[in-house]
């Protein structure tokens, strides 16, 4: 790569590019024994009895919404700092959205504002572990069960932390991943949901496949070849090519985390104390797959963030800013979302930006950002 350090990105070793090799040289490049060897694995590795592949984790929220029974008027309860997909798989079903309120220490949803929030046609709670930072998930599910909700973990940035010493998957009644290349590992596009529910594993492999069951049939089969539509599925499918990349790079997922981990502490002792801006710590329980590093400039900082942000870019550093709050989105604005629904989000994406963590980085890398970002602090 050019000298250019961007927010996040993969890794690809020579390995992965052989299991992928591997596929192509084979009889089957979608539909064959990858899929169901990553599933297998992806369970193992995070203690769900189910998991299920999906072509991106955009499409996993919608099949999770789907199983969950999610119908056209009922809503669903998340968070507005996250990529619009959390909240757009609502819509996809005709569901609609209603946004909590985040906590600025973490930027994960204010699990005190949930039950304010809920009426007659809520179906679905969703929270984010936004960077890599679990969700208080006890406190979540006690919510869902009292209200009767059904808990979806949007752990897109997450595959790879702990809550409590258990690993994310299996926290929520369904887990949602993602592998696009800036996430945890990859398979350059790809998704999955993880679940413990047996009626939610079988509503979702017919849902990422047309709604074509070959078992289970309501009529009379008519002969061996016999396959039924049994409701308005999508292709939603992994391919076989991008199941080897994705188990190739699972294996590797512990070691990613812990070089992740690595700069992150770097970055923690450097900045500590620092007069520029705030960063989320570790509370005990709590161990983070720090998917970003996300830093919240301080008050007298935040008019210039712009420059800031500018000025990072000009010396190489691709930083990014995690999230403009959903609901300001112009097509969510098209939708009647007021701006000032959740302030703290709205605070938090004013003062945010995420600078440079990745498996790929050293700790020199880190030491370079670390020092850039300070000298631009400097000179602001
Ligand atoms: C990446 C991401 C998604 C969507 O995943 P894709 O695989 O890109 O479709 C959804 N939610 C969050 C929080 C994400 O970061």
């Amino acid at each position: 790569m050019s000298n250019i350090m961007p927010y996040s990105r993969q890794l690809i070793e020579d390995d992965d590019i052989q299991a992928v090799l591997k596929v192509l040289k084979s009889d089957y490049l979608t539909q064959g024994p990858e899929i169901a060897a990553f599933e297998k694995e992806l369970a193992e590795y995070t203690g769900a009895r189910y998991a299920v592949l999906f072509s991106s984790g955009t499409a996993a929220l919608h099949g999770a919404y789907f199983a969950a029974g999610l119908k056209a008027g009922e809503e669903v309860i998340t968070t507005p700092n996250t990529f619009a997909a959390t909240a757009n798989a609502a819509l996809y079903l005709g569901g609609r959205p209603v946004f909590a309120d985040i906590e600025l220490k973490t930027g994960n949803i204010n699990l005190d504002l949930i039950e304010e929030k809920i009426t007659t046609k809520t179906k679905i709670l969703t929270v984010v572990d936004y960077s890599g930072y679990p969700v208080d998930m006890d406190r979540a599910r006690d919510i869902a069960k009292k209200y009767g909700l059904v808990l979806v973990e949007d752990a897109c940035h997450s595959l790879g932390a702990y809550y409590k010493s258990k690993k994310i998957g299996t926290l929520a009644d369904m887990t949602i991943l993602s592998f696009h290349p800036v996430k945890s590992i990859t398979t350059g596009e790809g998704g999955a949901v993880l679940t413990d529910n047996e009626e939610y594993y079988h509503k979702l492999l017919l849902f990422r496949q047309h709604g074509i069951s070959k078992e289970n049939f309501i009529n009379e089969a008519h002969g061996t070849w016999y396959y039924e539509m049994q409701l308005l599925g999508y292709n939603y499918r992994m391919s076989d090519i991008q199941a080897a990349l994705g188990r190739s790079q699972l294996k590797k997922l512990d070691r990613f985390i812990a070089r992740r981990r690595e700069i992150i502490s770097f970055y923690q002792e450097f900045f500590s104390d620092n007069e520029y801006f705030d960063f989320t710590v570790e509370e005990e329980g709590y161990f983070s797959s720090w998917h970003l590093f996300p830093i919240r400039l301080k008050e007298h900082l935040i008019t210039k963030k712009r420059k800031i942000f500018e000025a990072l870019r000009a010396q190489g550093l691709w930083v990014q800013v995690h999230y403009i709050p959903v609901y300001w989105l112009p097509f969510y604005q098209s939708l009647g979302y007021p701006k000032g629904i959740c302030p703290n989000a709205e605070k938090f994406y004013e003062s945010e930006i995420s600078i440079p963590v990745y498996q790929a980085m050293t700790l020199e890398d880190a030491r370079k950002v670390a020092s850039i970002l300070l000298e631009v602090l400097q000179n602001v």
